[in-house]
């Protein structure tokens, strides 16, 4: 390499990258198998890696890597102006925040997410209300030291999750989505064909469950000799880089769907971290580009594969193999019925396809709400049974299933779920692609997922984070996010569960 500045930057990368990896694997072993005794100086540990990353993103040798190279970005290959980008980014997130405020927020957070955990254990919001009211204070705070040009506080937060995702077009996605999927629950509730789905609920064995979820994962394209299937009471995708990328389930006796998509799920994730392209290896721009990108391709392979018609058909008799004899008489349409049953329900990591994103966009609006101080944190459990009440038709017998349900608040995460409603229509946008370039049912149901995971790899996976989220997908097809592949999609598929007419 002739620039001596960019090489010195590629091996700073490199550190980084080796400190980042050591405190992957150390977070799985916590996870996963780690001893409870050992938790003290796991945090320790953790807490030690952490800041020498930290040090290395905002060190003096960084600004005056960045000094040197920006002003020449242009001149240099893609992927290095992206890993520019990016380490910039980095940088001033890191550095404009007074340091004392960063570690008060750490602290802040690990405290809620013990209090969380116990109120939402006794049912009890008024425990988790002060310690609320301080970290979304504390992180308003924060948010004044990284005003943007034109943004509100909670643009900026939303911003950290999926760059380039404004509050207008947050806005007018949901509007189209609800349009849609509101008056189409409504439709599907009063249907007069109900599909049976208990004959799911009858007990596998979880060492039949761990075959088949292993025999799935690879069939759809995930490479086992790079990764492995663990096993936690939340599922994740978790990995140093392409050559080891980690995934875990959950298994319960009586579900045996929960493990099944659960693996198909992260398997999703794990497929584009292990395709990433080698010449981006040990970089910061080695893995997936946004959390609505990554949503797309696990809910890709969970939703638009794992619950078509054709991947039953295709899969019906090999599944069936590692499930009990009283699964016998079931055919691909009973499966195919039973795991695309759409009813409104209080928790979102349990809801349907249909009722999912209406789950996100009460989310958004009350996040919304609060960061622009039209509620307070008190009024919280009230404007959530409202919301749930008005979109669903239902009202949470209590906060533990209401307000108290996810861990994303007590993280200081706020902004985050919107990006799970992305990925969901992302997997609908890139799907329609795909169909025109090749039959993509056709290949499904001869069980030829190569093709599938061949079109994602070429225009998402290959290029890691080289480009923003919103450019990555106009570069597929001219377009930009478009709700209407992912309503269209909604309406066809229910319609033909539910046998609706027109
Ligand atoms: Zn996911």
């Amino acid at each position: 390499m002739e620039n001596q500045n960019l090489q010195a930057f590629l091996d700073l990368q490199k550190r980084i990258y080796h400190y980042k990896s050591a405190a992957t694997i150390m977070s799985f072993d916590a996870s996963t198998i780690a001893p409870i005794g050992g938790s003290a100086v796991r945090g320790e540990r953790a807490a030690f890696f952490g800041l020498e990353m930290y040090k290395l993103r905002t060190s003096d040798e960084m600004k005056n890597l960045l000094d040197a190279l920006l002003p020449i970005k242009d001149t240099l290959e893609i992927k290095y102006q992206a890993m520019l980008r990016e380490a910039k980014k980095t940088y001033d997130k890191l550095t404009k925040i007074p340091g004392e405020l960063v570690a008060k927020h750490e602290q802040l957070q690990n405290d809620a997410m013990d209090i969380w955990q116990e109120a939402r254990a006794k049912d009890d919001f008024s425990l988790f209300a002060p310690i609320l009211k301080e970290l979304i204070a504390l992180t308003k705070e924060m948010l004044e030291y990284r005003k943007e040009e034109g943004k509100t506080a909670y643009e900026v937060l939303l911003g950290d999750f999926e760059e380039g995702m404004s509050i207008p077009a947050y806005d007018a996605f949901f509007e189209d989505l609800k349009k849609v999927i509101v008056p189409l629950v409504k439709k599907v509730k009063e249907a007069h064909d109900q599909p049976v789905g208990d004959f799911i609920f009858q007990t596998v064995p979880v060492e039949s469950q761990r075959a088949l979820g292993k025999m799935i994962a690879e069939k759809i394209g995930y490479d086992l000799s790079r990764g492995y299937i663990g096993e936690t009471a939340h599922p994740f995708c978790s990995g140093t880089d392409k050559y080891d990328t980690r995934i875990t389930t959950r298994y319960y006796e009586e579900d045996f769907k929960a493990s099944f998509y659960g693996i198909i799920h992260e398997t999703g994730h794990a497929i584009y971290e292990q395709s990433v392209a080698d010449g981006l290896f040990g970089t910061n721009i080695d893995g997936g580009v946004s959390m609505g990108i990554h949503e797309s391709q696990s809910r890709f392979y969970e939703n638009v594969i794992g619950r078509s018609k054709a991947f039953w058909e295709c899969m019906i008799e090999e599944v069936k193999t590692f499930l009990p004899e009283t699964f016998a008489d079931k055919n691909a349409q009973d499966f195919y019925e039973a795991l695309n049953i759409a009813k409104p329900s209080l928790i979102r990591v349990e809801a349907d396809e249909l009722t999912y994103c209406l789950h996100i966009i009460i989310r958004y609006e009350i996040e919304r709400m609060l960061f622009q101080d039209e509620i307070e944190v008190d009024q919280l459990p009230a404007v959530w049974n409202a919301k749930y009440e008005e979109y669903l038709g239902i009202t949470p017998p209590n906060n533990a299933e209401g307000v108290l349900q996810d861990i994303h608040w007590s993280m200081g995460a706020y902004g985050y779920f919107p990006t799970y409603a992305l990925g969901s229509a992302y997997a609908a946008q890139f799907l329609a692609y795909m169909k025109k370039e090749f039959d993509v049912d056709a290949s499904v149901r001869a069980g030829d997922f190569a093709a599938i995971k061949k079109w994602l790899t070429e225009h998402i996976h290959q290029y890691g984070a080289t480009y923003p989220p919103r450019e990555l997908v106009k570069r597929i097809a001219g377009e930009e996010l478009n709700a209407k592949y992912y309503t269209d999609y909604l309406t066809e598929k229910f319609h033909e569960v539910y046998h609706l007419g027109e």
